[in-house]
Order: structure tokens, then C-alpha cells, then sequence
């Protein structure tokens, strides 16, 4: 079956509107009130099938998360487990992150993270990674100083390309870890990927990054 062919997808995320979002631009900088609590905001860029950002929810009740994904028939695997999840403090984004100050005021996110972004290899292709310098001036702008950043990634390429760019954006790094799973961090959500590829044998690659006050 294939999903993307399914006109039910706008009709599900319309019917569920309270968690994706439908014309999210308005909520640039009362994100808050999208929320029944008024606390920390947390952003994953390229959410997927949601299984990471439904569990952090459940996990952490005191923070508020957003997903952004752009393919509507992978949002609505989101849309799913969140309400599977019951959790009342996740939000989804049906949009491309091209820009996020177009969606989050200055100092309005307090946590980003990248989860096993495209790593677009081809050198030309540079521009499109999500670490790439551009990508780090729109999250300096949306997250309060001395806001975070954390990647999770099975790609060694894109994971040696985002420590330098963190680095030379003069982004403080607090964590790099070569293997993930061998730390037994019991917080750790994973992700869709997370499991396949970890799966297979393949270490999971995590840095957390702070921009600077
Ligand atoms: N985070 C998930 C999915 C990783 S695949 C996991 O770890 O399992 C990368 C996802 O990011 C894809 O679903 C892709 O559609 C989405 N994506 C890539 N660039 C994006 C952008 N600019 N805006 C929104 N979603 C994006």
C-alpha cells in the first residue's frame, strides 16, 4: 500500500488539527498557546514516522515538542503515534524547514535536534545538509542563548562535517559520542532509523552542541 497516494492523509491531519498544526506561520511567537502548558519548547527538524518525538513527550510531561516533517505521508505515521502515545504535549509541523525564523520569533525554542538527517554527500550538495553554516545562523536566532543542539546520526560523513561546522561556527561541543549505545544512556529515545541501523551493526554517532550567550 502505498500511503503517499492516500487522500485520507489531509482529512486525518485536518481531524487532528489540535496536533498538526495547519497554517503554523500564525503561531510564530505564541507557540505557547498551541500548548496546554506554558514551559520549555523543543524542536526535532525531520521528524519521520514520530517515534522519537512521541517518546520524548511521554517522557518529559515539563517540556513542549514540536515536530517539522515535510512529506505528508511520513507525517501521518507521526500523527498516529502521537495519538497512540496520548500525549498531550506534542505538536507536528506538516512544512519544509527551509527557514525556521519564518515559524519561531527570536529566543522561542530552547532545543533542537537533527535525527538521522538526509547527509546529502555530494560536496555540491553541501548547502543542504542541515548542519551547513546557514542552517546554524537560523538556529542561533530561533533559540534562547546558549540554546542546544543535538544530532543523532549512523552517517560518519555527516557526523565529521557537522563537529567542524559546529566548531567553526564557535559552537561550545559538550558531548561527542563515537557509539551511543555503548554509553547505556537510559534516556535515550531512539529513533526509526536508530533501530535499523543499529540493527545492522552500525554504531550511532550523537554530539550535543551549545551556541554561545
Ligand atoms: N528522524 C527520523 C527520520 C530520519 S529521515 C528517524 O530518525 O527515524 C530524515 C527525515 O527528514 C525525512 O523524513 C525527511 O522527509 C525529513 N526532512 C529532511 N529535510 C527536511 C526539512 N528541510 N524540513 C522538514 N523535514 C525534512
Amino acid at each position: 500500500m502505498r500511503l503517499r497516494h492516500k487522500p485520507w492523509a489531509d482529512d486525518y491531519m485536518d481531524d487532528n488539527s489540535h496536533i498538526v498544526i495547519r497554517s503554523p506561520f500564525e503561531w510564530k511567537d505564541r507557540w505557547n498557546e498551541a500548548f496546554d502548558k506554558d514551559q520549555p519548547l523543543h524542536l526535532e527538524i525531520g521528524s519521520g514516522k514520530g517515534q522519537f518525538i512521541a517518546g520524548m513527550g511521554k517522557q518529559h510531561p515539563d517540556i513542549n515538542f514540536i515536530g517539522i516533517e515535510r512529506v505528508k505521508s511520513v507525517i501521518v505515521g507521526a500523527l498516529k503515534k502521537v495519538l497512540d502515545a496520548e500525549t498531550e504535549n506534542v505538536r507536528l509541523i506538516n512544512e519544509d524547514a527551509q527557514d525556521l525564523r519564518d515559524l519561531f520569533a527570536p529566543n522561542e525554542v530552547d532545543h533542537i535536534y537533527l535525527n538521522f538527517s538526509d547527509p546529502w554527500p555530494k560536496s555540491r550538495h553541501e548547502k543542504r545538509r542541515l548542519t551547513f553554516h546557514t542552517f546554524l545562523e537560523q538556529y542561533e536566532d530561533v533559540l534562547k542563548p546558549g540554546g542546544e543542539l543535538t544530532l543523532k546520526t549512523d552517517n560518519r560523513g555527516l557526523f565529521e562535517y557537522s563537529l567542524a561546522s559546529f566548531s567553526q561556527f564557535g559552537m561550545v561541543l559538550e558531548e561527542v559520542s563515537l557509539d551511543l549505545h555503548e554509553l547505556e544512556d537510559s534516556l535515550n529515545v531512539p529513533t526509526e532509523y536508530e533501530e535499523k541501523f543499529s540493527a545492522k551493526g552500525q554504531p550511532i554517532y550523537r554530539c550535543k552542541a551549545r551556541f554561545k550567550d
